[in-house]
């Protein structure tokens, strides 16, 4: 019999320090899965409490995200937080992947709704489909109630919203749909998120919010997470990076920006720390990222 993963909530609940998590993608080939494997196994000394690792809606991307949940458990990695999207799927197609997770052991869901399938500009819910994650995290609770249910946030608002307003109200019908934690798109300014975390309070969203940083190592990286994520980029690390003469320089700006934020934000009381490292060993050994968390783990063993 598979042993139950712990949830997020019963770590977060148990914590004595934030807590450290990593974000993971499904590879697309068994080249990849081998290359992820690796990296996994070079990551070990990081000792992350939990991980996540996305999802994609077509049934070969689908499958790979199950395969590389089952990796990162099999490695160790765990609990694993599987995200699980709206998208392409009927609500008993949804009921049938949430089942599937939790035989697998698995106790923590992501629960999302979904970008619009490229070249269409507006999510249009699948026939006998969900529309918004909060029907997904209704979902979820209502066939599994021991499954933690994790949302997504947005601290800069998230791009079709009308108004923060909405976009914070939207994300309390998450919460009062039974979500348990909420982890935010990435940002790079922490004045940002802790205004955020201010409105989210004062709307009464009481449940931890975990902050999501992704370090970047050049300016391509940068532009690369702006485009999809609409961060906004504060002029000092844009002149950071300007300023450095190489690439080991750009990369040591980079990284140094990143923990900056992480010991911003944990000078500010976050519960964690969600790194969106994009499946790269190299990105959580560098020598100033590691050494960062290093000092956490010592400070708080
Ligand atoms: C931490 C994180 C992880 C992610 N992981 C993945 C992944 O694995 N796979 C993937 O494909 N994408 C992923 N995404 C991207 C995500 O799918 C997109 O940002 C998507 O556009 C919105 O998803 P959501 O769950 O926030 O949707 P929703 O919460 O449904 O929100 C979408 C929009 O609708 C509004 N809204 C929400 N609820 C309602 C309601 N009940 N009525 C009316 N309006 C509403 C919101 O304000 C927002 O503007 C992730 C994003 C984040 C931040």
């Amino acid at each position: 019999m598979i042993q139950p993963q712990p949830t997020v909530r019963s770590i977060l609940g148990a914590r004595t320090r934030p807590t450290l998590s990593l974000e993971f993608y499904p590879p697309k080939s068994p080249l990849g899965f081998g290359i992820l494997g690796g990296s996994i196994e070079r990551m070990r000394e990081v000792r992350p409490d939990f991980t996540t690792c996305t999802y994609g809606a077509g049934g070969s991307t689908r499958e790979n995200s199950f395969a590389a949940w089952e990796l990162l458990a099999r490695m160790g990695f765990t609990p694993v937080v599987a995200h699980l999207t709206c998208v392409g799927a009927t609500r008993a197609e949804l009921e049938a992947q949430i089942d599937r997770i939790h035989e697998s052991g698995i106790r923590n869901i992501m629960a999302l709704r979904g970008d619009p399938p490229r070249g269409e500009t507006a999510f249009r819910p699948p026939e006998g489909g969900l529309a918004h994650a909060d029907e997904l995290v209704a979902l979820v609770k209502s066939r599994h109630p021991d499954i933690c249910c994790g949302v997504a946030g947005y601290p800069e608002t998230h791009p079709e919203s009308a108004s923060r307003e909405d976009d914070i109200r939207h994300l309390r019908r998450k919460v009062d749909a039974g979500a348990d934690f909420v982890n935010t798109q990435l940002f790079y300014d922490n004045r940002v998120f802790l205004d955020f975390v201010r409105d989210c309070r004062d709307a009464g969203i009481g449940v931890p919010i975990l902050p999501g940083l992704m370090p970047v190592a050049s300016r391509a990286q940068l532009e690369r997470s702006v485009a999809f994520s609409r961060a906004t980029v504060p002029a000092a690390l844009a002149e950071a990076f300007d300023r450095a003469p190489d690439d080991e320089a750009r990369r040591a700006a980079g990284m140094r920006w990143t923990i900056e934020q992480i010991d911003g934000l944990v000078d500010a009381g976050v519960a964690g720390i969600h790194l969106y490292i994009l499946n790269q060993a190299n990105t959580v050994l560098d020598p100033y990222l590691s050494a960062c968390l290093h000092r956490w783990h010592a400070a708080h063993p």
